[in-house]
């Protein structure tokens, strides 16, 4: 290929680029877009790696470079929240880790004393826990995404309360809209009752898939519980294998 044609492949290659790029970036603030807009197919040059262009090129691949701009988009609509009264209370606002393109979500309560701390959800003695299931499922915690239904610690890691939750949730949703996974797995009596409107105990619930806003959603024991109650490990375990069944 001559010099002329290496030019035209690259220039082909950096206007795909940039077109992707400008509407990802609209996509941060109109999700719905997202859904119906058109993405150019990139054209690809002829010698990957060369010329310094990959920076430029939207992530093909979910999860494995930094945020997509529809997550980070609804991290920046919930900025720094005072939505309600947590806000005065806590250190860090935990809105969630993992892989933006994550197939598997794990969905909490709320952050704990050290993810309040941290910033970050499921780092305290339960979230070790839980990242031994994710390990134990042959998965990296980075290829999963974590988070919980309350942003903002609860003082003393007291129940939710409603208004909380009512004002936190749509997050939650939008969250899912933005990593769109195949499944989520509820972690513990609350989240599992809040997210199913159900009275239901865990006990009953979980182990069966259920839908949740049109996903399929799997109740199971919360980390901490398993801490005080080892022997429901099992249980757990049961409920995680049919999940990796899935994926
Ligand atoms: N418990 C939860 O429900 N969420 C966390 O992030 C930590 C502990």
């Amino acid at each position: 290929m001559g010099k002329k044609d290496d030019l035209r492949s690259e220039l082909q290659h950096l206007v795909g680029a940039l077109r992707n790029h400008v509407a990802n970036e609209r996509d941060a603030y109109n999700p719905v877009s997202r859904l119906t807009m058109k993405r150019e197919p990139i054209p690809r040059r002829e010698e990957e790696g060369m010329g310094g262009l990959s920076a430029l090129k939207p992530s093909a691949k979910a999860g494995t470079s930094k945020t997509p701009p529809a997550l980070a988009g609804v991290r920046e609509e919930l900025g720094d929240c005072t939505r309600c009264t947590l806000h005065r209370t806590r250190r860090n606002l935990v809105f969630g880790e993992g892989s933006a393109g994550a197939k598997l979500v794990f969905v909490g309560e709320a952050p704990g004393e050290e993810e309040d701390k941290q910033g970050r959800p499921f780092v305290g003695r339960a979230g070790q826990l839980l990242t031994k299931i994710i390990n134990a499922m042959g998965l990296k915690r980075e290829e999963v995404y974590i988070c919980n239904i309350l942003k903002c610690r609860p003082p003393g890691n007291r129940n939710p309360k409603e208004d909380e939750i009512a004002t936190c949730e749509p997050f939650l949703l939008k969250q899912l809209e933005a990593i769109n996974p195949e499944i989520i797995c509820a972690l513990g009596t609350f989240a599992a009752k809040t997210l199913l409107r159900t009275e239901s105990p865990i006990s009953a619930i979980r182990g069966k898939f259920h839908d949740y806003h049109g996903r399929k959603l799997m109740p199971t024991y919360h980390p901490a519980y398993l801490l005080r109650n080892p022997d429901a490990k099992k249980l757990v375990w049961d409920d995680v294998q049919k999940i990796m069944k899935i994926l």
